[in-house]
């Protein structure tokens, strides 16, 4: 079954309010990874970026998501994105150097493969670190990326599509799992709210409690109201284009895995 090296561990960085079927899928792979002997799944929930993003509205905790916004001039201009970094990437790291190699904060961490599921249908998202010590690597592009800009091949890497992933997992009778990310993020489609909506109204109603209280972002300067969906209208009242399938934007790889 195994086609890959074994990776020492899995850590999923928990930012409060991904997908339902993701909870699911995670709920699965722990028992899964138990009975199998497979890669020890860690999973961080240091941080709540749903709670923040509610307190937000409360107390003006600073913190910043993709969402849209109308500029001066009437265009559609998009907020500068925090999210992945702070609750993704730095949660990751932060595990890394205190639990995997138990350094003092402040330390060096040794150089380490941090291994990203991104697919050869989405190359572009492929990224270089912005830290030195960690090898961005990609076994399902055949690639790994350094921070001083390199990309290099890998020799074990197996090139495979999402479909191809899909296949796989069917061909080994695993269940096969959504994109993981938060229920509000606004790099979606219109397909993928209208889906959301019908198939998932709780996750739904939790992106609403969001979209309605990123509105009033005037303590972060900015001066107009702020929306989950591209259009600047109420995400509740939104008539979504299910042909519309393009999601609006995307985030180097480290969500929507
Ligand atoms: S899924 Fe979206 S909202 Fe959540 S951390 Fe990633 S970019 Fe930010």
């Amino acid at each position: 079954m195994d086609i890959l090296p074994k990776a020492d561990y899995a850590i999923f960085s928990d930012t409060g309010m991904e997908a339902a079927a993701t909870y699911k899928y995670l709920d699965f792979l722990l028992t899964w990874q138990q009975s199998n002997g497979g890669i020890p799944i860690i999973v961080c929930r240091d941080k709540n970026l749903y709670e923040d993003l509610l307190r937000t509205a409360e107390d003006g905790h600073e913190v910043s998501i993709p969402a849209f916004t109308a500029n001066e001039d009437g265009s559609i201009g998009m907020l500068r994105r925090q999210c992945t970094h702070k609750y993704k990437i730095q949660v990751t790291s932060d595990y890394i150097r205190d639990h995997i190699y138990n350094l003092p904060k402040g330390s060096r961490r040794p150089p380490t493969a941090v291994w990203m599921g991104i697919t050869t249908d989405e190359m572009e998202r492929m990224a270089f670190p912005s830290e030195a010590w960690r090898i961005n690597t990609y076994p399902l592009l055949g690639y790994y990326t350094t921070h001083k800009g390199e990309c290099n091949h890998i020799n074990w890497g197996i090139p495979m599509s999402r479909q191809d992933v899909v296949r796989w997992l069917v061909l080994h009778d695993l269940p096969i799992p959504t994109k993981s990310a938060c229920v509000f993020c606004p790099y979606k489609s219109d397909a993928a709210w209208a889906e959301q909506r019908e198939f998932a109204p709780e996750d739904f109603a939790a992106a609403v409690n969001i979209d309605e209280a990123i509105r009033d972002s005037s303590h972060k300067g900015i001066k107009n109201p702020v929306f989950l969906h591209r259009s600047c209208t109420p995400l509740k009242e939104v008539g979504f284009d299910p042909r519309q399938s393009q999601a609006w934007g995307e985030c180097s790889g480290n969500c929507h895995i």
